[in-house]
C-alpha cells in the first residue's frame, strides 16, 4: 500500500526501531521484540504494518481483537492479548491469541486452562504483576506477594505454558523502580521455569527504562500508530466491521 498512512507508519516504525536498537545497545542487551499495539485502529492498519515487516501485534479487548484477527486471517502474525481479561472471554481469546500477557488470578488460570484443553492447544501465558506501589486491582495484575501462589497454579495447569512476566508502569511515577520490581518477579519465575525468560514491559513513553531493567518484549502503541482515535474499532452485526463508540 503506497498511501500516506503507510508512509506515516513506516516513518514511525523506523523511529521506534531506532529507539529500541539504541536502548538495547546502550544496555548491552539483545534487541527486544517490538509488539505494535493496534487497539482502536482498524484491520487495514494491521495489513499495512504486516507489509512493513511487523510480526507481532497487541490488542487489549476481546471483541475488537477477535474481529480484527478474523479480518487478518491472510497474515502471518503473532497475536498478543495484553488487556484485562474476564474469565468468560477465555475461550474466545484462546482461539486467536499466541501469548496472553495478563494472567493475574487463579480464576483466570482455570478458565484459560479449560479453554486450552477444549481447543487442544497449549496456551502460552505471562503472569501480570501489578507494579503500583500500593497494589491497585482495578489496573490489573497480581500483587507481587501473590505471584508465587499464582505461579504454582499456572504450573499445575497443563493446558498452559508460562513464558514469563508482564507489567505496566504506575501512572505518574518514575517507572524505574517499578520495572526493577518486575525484574525481581521475573527471576522468581525463572527459578521455577528456567526458560520462562519473557519480560513484557515498556510502552511508548518508557521503553528505554524498561530495556534497562531487562524487558524482552515492548508493547508500543502511540509511537507507531499515532494518537488513538476516541472511538474503538469494533464489529457490528452481520459479520461486517465498523467504527463504534468507545466503551
Ligand atoms: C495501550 C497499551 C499499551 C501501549 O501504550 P502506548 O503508550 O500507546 O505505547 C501497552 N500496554 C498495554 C497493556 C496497553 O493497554
Amino acid at each position: 500500500m503506497n498511501d500516506p498512512r503507510t508512509a506515516e507508519l513506516a516513518q514511525n516504525l523506523m523511529a521506534v526501531r531506532a529507539r529500541i536498537q539504541a536502548a538495547c545497545e546502550a544496555a548491552g542487551r539483545p534487541v527486544a521484540k517490538l509488539i505494535v499495539v493496534t487497539k482502536f485502529f482498524g484491520a487495514d492498519d494491521v495489513h499495512r504494518l504486516a507489509a512493513l515487516g511487523v510480526a507481532d501485534v497487541g490488542e487489549n479487548r476481546d471483541q475488537e481483537a477477535s474481529a480484527k484477527h478474523a479480518q487478518c486471517a491472510d497474515l502471518e502474525l503473532t497475536w498478543h492479548f495484553i488487556g484485562q481479561l474476564q474469565s468468560n472471554k477465555a475461550k474466545s481469546v484462546v482461539s486467536y491469541a499466541d501469548l496472553v500477557h495478563t494472567v493475574d488470578r487463579p480464576g483466570l488460570v482455570k478458565a484459560l486452562d479449560k479453554a486450552a484443553h477444549a481447543a487442544s492447544k497449549r496456551q502460552d501465558v505471562l503472569i501480570q504483576v501489578n507494579l503500583d506501589p500500593t497494589p491497585r486491582p482495578e489496573r490489573g495484575g497480581s500483587a507481587p506477594d501473590d505471584v508465587p501462589g499464582l505461579l504454582d497454579r499456572v504450573l499445575a495447569a497443563d493446558g498452559l505454558r508460562v513464558r514469563g512476566v508482564m507489567g505496566v508502569a504506575p501512572l505518574g511515577e518514575d517507572p524505574g523502580p517499578a520495572f526493577a520490581r518486575l525484574s525481581q518477579m521475573a527471576a522468581l519465575v525463572r527459578d521455577e521455569v528456567p526458560d520462562a525468560d519473557v519480560i513484557s514491559a515498556g510502552m511508548s513513553q518508557d521503553l528505554e527504562v524498561a530495556v534497562i531493567h531487562g524487558a524482552t518484549h515492548l508493547r508500543i502503541g502511540t509511537a507507531v500508530m499515532g494518537s488513538r482515535p476516541n472511538v474503538r474499532y469494533r464489529p457490528v452485526k452481520g459479520g461486517k466491521f465498523n467504527e463504534g463508540e468507545a466503551q
